[in-house]
């Protein structure tokens, strides 16, 4: 099926590796123009090269600071002349917890991975509304199960369902869609190092992958990259607010079948 996806310039932020690594590589599989903005600029490099002479860029920021935000959009419109969508993925899960964290801690928490979705959104919406563009914001499972000891990254991926459904309904007049996808347990640099701190990473591993209904495997970061692209094309052109798990089955079918 062609997406419909040809030229369309696509900002992913945390694009270097990873779930956004992989989008990167669907969205310039599809003939799209990825836009890395991510603050490991070794592994956007790589990831450059790896794409061959397909369009591409990358932006070196640090999401952390809205003035990088604004950099990044301003810096996409400037090489392209547009934008059509927004892929906001960079996060990381910080165990800042009720009991362990600090009110300070929380709020760098929320830095880190909640205000700068709205800061990348809130910078690229002029050039949205005029593509008529797109929206994804990458969640997490935890923000409906919770996890335990990570007050912060939950509140932000709460969050981010939540503003997920507010933008879509406050942009739903000028046709920019907005969607989250929703992962659980998908192997990434990010992921080998939360494993990593079990005193044996691998048995943690067969553990959780035992209570996924679909295959007992984890989900990888292409079916993630996958309904990404979906969501961002034309062929998703009555698709908003819309929250979709991609995870084998993992937060709703029967616990009985784990
Ligand atoms: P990852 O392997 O760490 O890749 C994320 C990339 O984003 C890294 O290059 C990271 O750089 C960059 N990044 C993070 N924060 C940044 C910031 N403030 N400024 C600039 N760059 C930043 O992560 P991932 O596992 O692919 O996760 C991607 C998204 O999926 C996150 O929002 C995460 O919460 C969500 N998610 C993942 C899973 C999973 O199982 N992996 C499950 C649920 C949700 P550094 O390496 O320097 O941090």
């Amino acid at each position: 099926m062609d997406l419909g996806l040809r030229d369309k310039v696509v900002l992913v932020t945390g694009g270097a590796k990873g779930i956004g690594a992989a989008i990167v590589r669907a969205c310039s599989a599809e003939g799209a123009i990825p836009v890395i903005v991510d603050r490991d600029a070794g592994a956007a490099e790589s990831l450059l090269l790896s794409l061959g002479s397909a369009p591409c860029a990358f932006f070196d920021a640090e999401l952390e600071k809205t003035s990088s935000c604004e950099r990044a959009v301003h810096l996409a419109a400037q090489r392209f002349g547009c934008l059509d969508a927004l892929v906001n993925n960079a996060g990381v899960n910080d165990g800042v917890g009720l009991a362990s964290g600090s009110p300070a801690s929380f709020v760098q928490s929320l830095e880190r991975n909640l205000i700068h979705y709205y800061a990348m959104a809130h910078f690229a919406l002029p050039l949205l509304r005029q593509s008529a563009g797109s929206i994804v914001n990458i969640a997490s499972k935890t923000a409906v199960t919770g996890q335990g000891g990570t007050s912060g990254y939950v509140a932000a991926k709460g969050a981010i369902l939540g503003l997920t459904r507010e933008w879509a309904a406050e942009l739903a007049s000028s046709g920019v869609r907005v969607n989250a996808v929703v992962p659980a347990e998908v192997m990434t640099p990010l992921y080998r190092q939360w494993l990593s701190q079990f005193p044996d990473p691998e048995a943690q591993r067969e553990k959780i992958v035992a209570r996924i209904p679909l295959g007992k495997r984890m989900t990888t970061c292409e079916e993630i990259a996958a309904a990404v692209v979906f969501l961002l094309s034309p062929q998703s052109a009555h698709t908003t607010g819309q929250h979709l798990f991609i995870d084998g089955g993992y937060v709703h079918l029967d616990r009985a079948l784990g």
